[in-house]
């Protein structure tokens, strides 16, 4: 049995995460005053938020780029997060602003999204910018984090994506929608499937390229992939492993042991997708800083 070539997100985000670095020093260089900064608003006090917090945080120290947190107690109100946005999107130093999801219940993610100025929206999120990426000839400010980074791996793996079949199962905003587009813009033919689709394994058949974001543990196996596919697991599931000390273990959407018999490339969960998103952040806020340097030379040089 031929094992799959595992891609090694980790490994390639970090290569990332060191261009990057090298970039803004060399970018300082030429322009002194050129420095990218990324500012997070966090609402409340949940785990998970926090832990993907820091690692953005840490991430932008190790690359050279500015972080400011705003942590907001978990009772402040739609217009009080709004009036904070609205603070960054005023605020010149600033050039990549998000706002940690999901938010508490009482306040509406959406409206939320749309106060965030689509020229600092480094999580791809915008309508602005969701919508750009859906239009054929119109570019957006920002590809959202994880179909961006997920592409990218599909470069490094040097495959070309044009004419192939590709299934995207899951139609999230953040995930599969935004995969499913980019893949067709790539000119892949692209099925996309969800939770009402039948005969998923036949579909999944079909696959050159599979992407499976739906977060459930294992759920795809072996025996529905066509051999030789690329397959990326998105999903970052955790389930009761007794043998570990935290008693838990991370997997994601694909069964591992079986798909990576029949795969010729597969992500692994931990250390595939993940580790892009947060490269990915880190790229948006460089290319935003660019782009805002860009504008005030460009403004300073006009006879206006
Ligand atoms: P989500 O918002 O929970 O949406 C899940 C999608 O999967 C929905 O479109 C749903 O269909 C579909 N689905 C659910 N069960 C299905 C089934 N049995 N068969 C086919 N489709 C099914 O998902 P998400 O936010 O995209 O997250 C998906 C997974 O990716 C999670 O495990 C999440 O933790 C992980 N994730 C990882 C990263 C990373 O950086 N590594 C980033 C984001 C998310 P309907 O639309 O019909 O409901």
């Amino acid at each position: 049995i031929n094992m799959a070539t595992i891609i090694d997100g980790k490994n390639i985000a970090k290569t990332i995460r060191d261009q990057i670095r090298e970039d803004i020093i060399q970018f300082k260089k030429k322009y002194s005053g050129f420095k990218p900064h990324l500012s997070i608003i966090q609402v409340g006090s949940r785990e998970d938020s926090a832990v993907y917090v820091r690692q953005k945080e840490r991430a932008c120290k190790e690359a050279g780029i500015e972080f400011s947190l705003q942590k907001k107690d978990e009772f402040i109100t739609e217009q009080e997060l709004i009036k904070s946005i609205r603070d960054l999107n005023d605020d010149l130093s600033t050039h990549g602003l998000l706002v940690q999801l999901p938010l508490p219940k009482h306040i509406n993610e959406s409206r939320v999204t749309e106060n965030i100025d689509p020229k600092k929206d480094v999580d791809g999120f915008h309508p602005n910018n969701i919508g750009n990426l859906s239009k054929r000839n119109s570019d957006t400010l920002f590809l959202p984090c994880t179909p961006k980074g997920i592409l990218e791996l599909l470069k490094q793996i040097g495959i070309e994506i044009s004419g192939k079949r590709a299934v995207v199962v899951g139609r999230s905003d953040i995930v599969g929608f935004p995969v499913f587009t980019l893949l067709s813009r790539n000119d892949a033919t692209v099925t996309l499937c969800h939770s009402k689709t039948r005969n998923l394994p036949e579909i999944i058949k079909t696959a050159d390229i599979l992407v499976v974001a739906i977060g459930k543990a294992e759920y795809v196996k072996g025996d529905w992939i066509k051999p030789g596919a690329i397959v990326i697991d998105v999903g970052t599931n955790s389930i009761e492993d007794s043998t570990k000390k935290s008693g838990i273990r991370w997997v994601g959407d694909v069964e591992f042991s079986t798909a990576s018999k029949v795969a010729s490339h597969i992500t692994p969960v931990p250390g595939g997708v993940g580790p892009m998103t947060v490269a990915m952040l880190l790229q948006n806020t460089v290319e935003s800083a660019k782009r805002f340097l860009k504008e005030n030379i460009e403004r300073k040089v006009s006879p206006l």
